[in-house]
């Protein structure tokens, strides 16, 4: 039985008092929700100030990105022991922002993500396809090489990570894979992972990111290998992140 799992990505967004007024909501809002697990990735430079806030609460703190490299001459590099400095339980690796604005490579995120579970951090990967990869017929290519990527790490890489698929045409533009067409990928990732290893398969959870709000995350969670969600524009209003939780929590 896999728990629903719901992570916000703040993305470069906030500022020390908006930060404190979305948590002043949340964390309470979140404490009364049971039965799924959550976590909120902000930017670095607020990363500690969540951290106080989110203390002695059952929401994991997240970084949105790490580097390769553990220490030394990487200016504005964060390595994942920093990340565990500051309490970070999670980090999101191979964001498609990341892949797109920052020319992430397949074998960079693979690397990020093998660096993130040596340092005990829990990777969520994220895969997904453009619209013209999609119209072209090619998701389910493009879904397995970002996938095998990571794989060929060997499949106990993979032991405490959570996938996320996320359609780049459904980040940030108000359009919403539908339940089906999500399901149709999140069954693809896991028969992919099964041909490797059946009971990690199993286990893993595939969450769902591209315009989650809290009107469809329902629809989308009671699919049978949707797993929970990856929030962002819907994670930074505090209402919206604790019913798309709470719909997670119903679905699970
Ligand atoms: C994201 O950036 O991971 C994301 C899913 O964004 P949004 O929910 O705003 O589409």
């Amino acid at each position: 039985m896999r728990v629903k799992f719901v992570a916000g990505n703040w993305k470069m967004n906030g500022n020390v008092a908006s930060n404190e007024a979305l948590l002043q909501v949340l964390v309470p809002g979140l404490a009364g929700i049971s039965g799924m697990e959550n976590a909120v990735c902000p930017p670095y430079t607020y990363l500690s100030q969540v951290q106080r806030t989110l203390k002695g609460s059952k929401t994991a703190l997240g970084g949105q990105d790490l580097c390769q490299h553990a220490n030394g001459a990487y200016t504005g590099g964060v390595s994942a022991e920093m990340l565990r400095d500051l309490g970070c339980t999670y980090v999101i690796v191979g964001h498609s922002e990341r892949r797109m604005v920052f020319g992430e490579s397949d074998a960079l995120v693979a690397e990020k993500f093998g660096v993130a579970q040596q340092a005990g951090l829990k990777p969520i990967l994220c895969v997904g396809e453009t619209l013209e990869e999609r119209d072209g017929g090619r998701t389910e290519q493009v879904v397995a090489r970002q996938l095998d990527a990571v794989m060929q790490r060997g499949a106990a890489e993979l032991q405490n990570a959570v996938i996320a698929y996320e359609p780049v045409w459904a980040i940030g533009t108000g359009k919403t894979a539908s339940p089906e067409e999500a399901q149709a990928v999140h069954g693809f990732i896991r028969s992919r992972l099964a041909q490797a290893d059946r009971k990690l398969a199993d286990g893993m959870r595939i969450v769902y990111g591209g315009s989650v709000k809290a009107a469809n995350a329902a629809q989308l969670f009671t699919m049978p290998d949707i797993d929970g969600g990856l929030i962002g524009g819907a994670a930074l209003v505090a209402e919206d992140f604790i019913a798309i939780c709470r719909a997670a929590a119903h679905a699970g």
